[in-house]
């Protein structure tokens, strides 16, 4: 971190800001140019408020030299993070594919969506039993009973379940029944979970909110990992844009901006991008494409009866054909599937 005070400073002033930075625990370099003091910040400062420095009247800006985000950070952690769920994992050169419909609807649903399409490859089950739903009037989903057919689903395919922790209160029965818990686009800033998932050991899926920068994506992942939780998986599902066609637009360079400031696995759902089931095979491609280590696709059986977004929903033919698409990506891309 580098201080640049404000011309015509007392040094005394000065020496007050540089005792005060070495109280914080960094060391302070003192530049002295023909009309600016610089002072520069050598240590751990990631504990250090830039606001609080700016307050003070005396100082002109302050310019950050590194990231804020540290454990996230790959400068730390050079190798790719591989995350071991089961006998599954995410990051590495096996692809993750996470397969299902939006919602669970009841047991033969799901039942059938899971078989189909682990045999299409799928390596992972999704389905949402907590719905986030703009409106309070839409299908909410099933709750706990959503749980108990997803554990179902999973007894029957082998497939580990994915699926979305909306409050603190459900935490421990999460944490019991599920493999990997997922914190929505909606709560990627909602800081006090964030803190409760990261006090867990759960493999946790965090997708970038609909208007959040790429660094916010990471401070969000920080707060999970500074609580102790590394199993962290970033997901890249559209961010809002001035363009209406699509539900959002899928921003494909996240994923290697991402990977270059990152070590953590980045999947992508083009079905929440894009919005529209037609648009989830190019975008799913274009994803494997630019290095995204896995997808998070929503499949349904029967997609206009859906309870929620059955637009946006691929059939099982259509996944069995994309995955075949995908197999052959992959081998170019030095992964698997
Ligand atoms: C979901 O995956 O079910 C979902 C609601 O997605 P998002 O949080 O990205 O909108
Ligand atoms: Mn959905």
């Amino acid at each position: 971190m580098v201080i640049v005070i404000k011309p015509k400073t007392a040094q005394e002033d000065i020496e007050k800001i540089k005792r005060k930075m070495e109280s914080l625990g960094c060391e302070v370099y003192e530049t002295i140019g023909e009309n600016r003091q610089i002072l520069g910040l050598v240590g751990d400062t990631s504990k250090i408020d830039p606001d609080l420095i700016k307050a003070n009247r005396y100082v002109e800006k302050v310019m950050h030299v590194q990231e804020p985000y540290k454990k996230v950070n790959r400068l730390f952690h050079p190798e790719d993070s591989v995350i071991n769920i089961g006998n599954s994992s995410i990051g590495g050169e096996k692809l993750a594919i996470i397969a299902g419909p939006c919602s669970v609807e009841n047991e033969e649903q799901i039942v059938t969506i899971a078989e189909q399409v682990k045999a299409s490859g799928a390596t992972f089950l999704r389905g949402g039993a907590f719905k986030p739903r703009t409106s309070p009037y839409s299908f909410q989903g099933l709750r706990e009973e959503g749980l108990e057919l997803l554990k179902i689903a999973r007894e029957k395919t082998g497939l580990p379940i994915v699926t979305e922790l909306m409050t603190t209160d459900y935490i421990d029965r999460f944490v019991e029944d599920v493999d990997v818990i997922q914190i929505g686009a909606r709560n990627m800033q909602n800081f006090d979970l964030l803190k409760a998932v990261g006090k867990t050991d759960k493999p946790i899926l965090l997708k970038r909110g609909m208007s959040a920068t790429i660094e916010e994506l990471l401070m969000a992942a920080e707060y999970i990992m500074s609580e102790g939780n590394e199993n962290v998986i970033l997901c890249e599902r559209g961010v809002r844009t001035f363009e209406k066609y699509t539900r959002n637009t899928l921003d494909l360079s996240a994923i290697p901006v991402i990977k270059k400031l990152s070590h953590l696995p980045v999947i992508v759902d083009p079905s929440h991008a894009g919005g529209l089931w037609w648009l989830v095979e190019p975008l799913a491609k274009a994803a494997i494409t630019v290095g995204a280590d896995g997808l998070m696709i929503e499949v349904h059986n029967d997609p206009s009866n859906a309870k929620c977004d059955g637009q946006q929903s691929i059939t099982p033919e259509r996944f069995d054909s994309l995955t075949k698409t995908l197999k052959k990506i992959a081998t170019i891309e030095n992964k698997k599937l």
